[in-house]
């Protein structure tokens, strides 16, 4: 089935009362943000950006050397970037998926794969060990099938995944059903190697963690300017410097502060819908009593997951680029996609109709034309960059992390030979065809939805030279 776009009243109604923050930042348990920096200081280690990638570089780099200074300086408060505004899905890929990462680096998969459950196991040692309370649960991850023939693009998958001994499992209509009810799913396939967690919470975690370890962070403390001086980097503040040995750029689809990243990096707007807590009977309606994360397999998806406090989290479809890589708080506000989300919600579960969305918001998402990380240095190596993820970095973060570090201690190991670390994905080309492109990629992405899946030529064109546009 394909959704309808045109909202009924009903879907209008349902979030006529929902407050535009994100569901997870809106939580007394949100820390008081430590205060800005005011006065000229140095340190071994500058972090910048206090997203997952900051927090895990800051406290990695401590973990690594105890004798290091580290200090992280975050523009806002932390997590308040894409990291405590995401679905929260923990995904073991670093390649923004197995297939992505087969047909961009068939040699290295196998390793890449072995890397991302190591990584994944590593987070959850990590919240066991720290005792994060962030209602983290490895429940894996179904996609699901809304057109039949995504049933047959599911078992080609696992064709191709059988030699990397992926453990994936398919759902019929009626299986499907014993663990979701919708009129629209078709079938399933299920990756166990996904966890589900509470994002700000674990943001605030490792926060506490990194403090605890000596990290000083300074929020509200956002860098203006990089300058290279000798042996150090001085970081730009409006009220102090840091003067720093190295420095580690986590800065996401943020305006960035290396001019070359722009090339690399288009801030794509990603947007989601969180409900009202289920009555017992609404959870009867729908069943999904096992907190399975979901999603749907059409190339413009949905993504979907419950909450500790059973509601439903219901994000993903529009990703919406602005003009000469627009970016700003004004823009995770967009009426047209929240109630474009809400129908598509109530055409999955209708017998939820009259269900209220309590909070509706949006965040960018760092997209590049492979849709996975990459890294690079300046300041004759003094300085590193991790970014990149294109909609899958809660989990692949903690990895982006390890490579900077890796990086900016000058370290040759398995992660730093591999050609996914050492190569960068094909830069966007300038406005007008910046957007022009998007804009052709995106109708094409629509269509091929609407046309079984099959690919138009521009789309053929675009992944023959590697240039992708996804979420
Ligand atoms: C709506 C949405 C849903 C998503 N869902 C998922 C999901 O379910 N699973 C998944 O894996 N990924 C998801 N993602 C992507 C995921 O959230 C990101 O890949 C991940 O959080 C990136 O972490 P980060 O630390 O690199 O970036 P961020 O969390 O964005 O952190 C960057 C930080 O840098 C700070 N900063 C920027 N510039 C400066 C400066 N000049 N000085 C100081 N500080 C600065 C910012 O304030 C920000 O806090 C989603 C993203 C969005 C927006």
């Amino acid at each position: 089935m394909i959704y309808s776009n045109t909202p009924r009243p009903e879907s209008l109604k349902s979030l006529s009362d929902a407050i535009h923050v994100p569901f997870w930042l809106d939580d007394p348990a949100r820390p008081t943000p430590r205060p800005l920096l005011t006065e000229n200081i140095s340190t071994d280690l500058l972090v910048i950006g206090a997203g997952f990638t900051g927090l895990w570089t800051a406290l990695l780099a401590k973990e690594q050397n105890p004798a290091r200074d580290v200090v992280l300086l975050e523009a806002g408060e932390v997590g308040t970037g894409a990291s405590g505004r995401n679905g929260g899905f923990v995904d073991a890929s670093i390649t923004h998926g197995f297939l992505n990462g087969l047909s961009r680096w068939p040699a290295e998969i196998a390793i890449l794969q072995k890397m991302g459950e190591d990584n994944l196991n590593a987070i959850e040692d990590t919240i066991k060990r720290l005792e994060i309370n962030c209602d983290y649960c490895r429940v894996g991850e179904i996609d699901i099938a809304t057109e039949p023939y995504l049933l047959d693009e599911f078992k080609e998958l696992i064709e191709l995944a059988k030699p990397y001994n992926i453990q994936f499992q398919l759902f019929d209509r009626d299986q499907l059903y014993e663990i979701i009810k919708s009129p629209i799913f078709l079938g399933g396939i299920k990756r166990p190697d996904s966890s589900l967690v509470n994002p700000a919470q674990l943001a605030w975690g490792l926060r506490k963690a990194c403090l605890d370890l000596g990290v000083q962070i300074y929020e509200k403390t956002p860098v203006t300017k990089l300058e290279e001086e000798n042996n150090f980097v001085i970081a730009h503040t409006l009220h102090g410097n840091v003067r720093a040995h190295r420095v580690a750029l986590a800065t996401n689809a943020f305006p960035p502060l290396l001019k070359r990243i722009s090339y690399y990096i288009v801030p794509v707007y990603d947007y989601a819908l969180m409900t009202e807590p289920l009555t017992s009977s609404q959870r009867d309606s729908i069943g999904w009593h096992g907190r399975e994360g979901l999603s749907d397999g059409n190339r413009q998806f949905h993504y979907f997951r419950t909450t500790a406090d059973g509601r439903i989290l219901w994000g993903g479809y529009d990703a919406v680029y602005h003009w000469d890589n627009g970016f700003g708080p004004h823009l995770e506000q967009r009426p047209a996609s929240f109630a474009r989300l809400a129908e598509h919600f109530f055409q999955a579960f209708p017998q939820l109709e009259g269900i209220r969305f309590t909070h509706a918001w949006g965040g960018a998402i760092d997209t590049c034309s492979r849709f996975s990380p990459f890294w690079g240095t300046a300041h004759h190596g003094k300085t590193a960059y991790s970014m990149g993820y294109t909609g899958l970095g809660v989990g692949a973060s903690r990895f982006g992390a390890l490579v900077m570090l890796d990086l900016l201690d000058g370290r040759r190991n398995e992660r730093t030979v591999l050609q996914f670390v050492k190569t960068k994905p094909l830069p966007f080309p300038p406005e007008p065809l910046r957007s022009i492109g998007i804009k052709l990629s995106q109708w094409s992405i629509k269509q091929a939805d609407e046309n079984q899946g099959r690919e138009n030529l521009w789309l053929k064109i675009m992944n023959w030279v590697g240039l992708g546009f996804d979420s």
